[in-house]
């Protein structure tokens, strides 16, 4: 399993840069992990639309989700043209889709072309599989309906933080994790309880309450220095920890 970093930024990109999108990689399998500003773009560096065989939204937030409408636009292309066979399944936290839908119709009664290129699904309790890899949610701290995101394939995992406060309770869903992808938003003074995000040190702090192997920091506000949010989660993690930049790859291996 190979995950590669499209963008990085939130709550919107700086100049070359691109919000949230992640595209997770292998065994014939192409997933994009959310799908903000600057990824429909980024990802065709790496992988041509139509190769793509699944998307997951971790939530709604325009900086994780508006280059989707574009994407569909792309998908949809794909598709009347004959170089996409089948819609692709679209993964979105339970009872999203009416609010896509309202949006895609506000946009100019775009869902019925969307549904030429994807399948809408939401996901729940159950774990459902993208070609070999499995993918299983839980609901983070944030302020509106937002997922954590694990993807396996073996013993391999990726968990991918989405946005979220702290919440100890996380570690749970977290235990096993090679990769932890985690989001780094919030500057040590802008810490409060509750939370809508973490700071580097509080991902770092779950991190290593759940035992993770590796840790990669992401979602930054463009200009942040991202050397401190490094020294700053590595005052709660003692294991390797890493910024995500675009065009980065990470092959997710498990040492255990
Ligand atoms: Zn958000």
């Amino acid at each position: 399993m190979e995950l590669v970093i499209i963008g990085n930024s939130s709550p919107f990109p700086g100049a070359q840069g691109a919000c949230p999108g992640y595209l997770i990689r292998g065994e014939g399998a192409n997933i994009l992990l959310d799908c903000g500003p600057g990824t429909a773009a980024g990802l065709q560096e790496f992988c041509p639309v139509e190769e793509l065989t699944g998307v997951i939204l971790s939530h709604l937030h325009p900086d994780h989700s508006s280059d989707l409408f574009v994407l569909g636009f792309a998908m949809g292309l794909a598709r009347r043209e004959g170089r996409l066979p089948e819609p692709i399944p679209l993964y979105l936290p339970p009872g999203n889709t009416e609010r896509l839908a309202a949006l895609c119709e506000a946009f100019g009664n775009l869902m019925g072309f969307y549904r030429e290129g994807f399948l809408f699904r939401e996901y729940g309790e159950g774990s459902p599989a993208i070609g070999p890899f499995r993918c299983s949610f839980t609901p983070a701290q944030h302020n509106m309906e937002a997922h954590l995101v694990k993807i396996s394939a073996g013993d391999r995992i990726l968990t991918y933080s989405g946005d979220t406060g702290f919440d100890l309770k996380l570690t749970d869903f977290l235990a096993g994790t090679d990769l932890f992808l985690c989001e780094a938003t919030l500057e040590p003074e802008e810490q409060k309880e509750p939370s809508s995000h973490l700071t580097a040190e509080q991902a770092g702090l779950l991190a290593a309450k759940a035992g993770v192997d590796r840790l990669l920091l992401t979602h930054f506000r463009p200009g942040a220095d991202l050397d401190k949010k490094k020294r700053d989660a590595a005052r709660s993690f003692s294991g390797p920890i890493d910024i995500a930049l675009p065009g980065q790859r990470y092959r997710v291996e498990t040492t255990r």
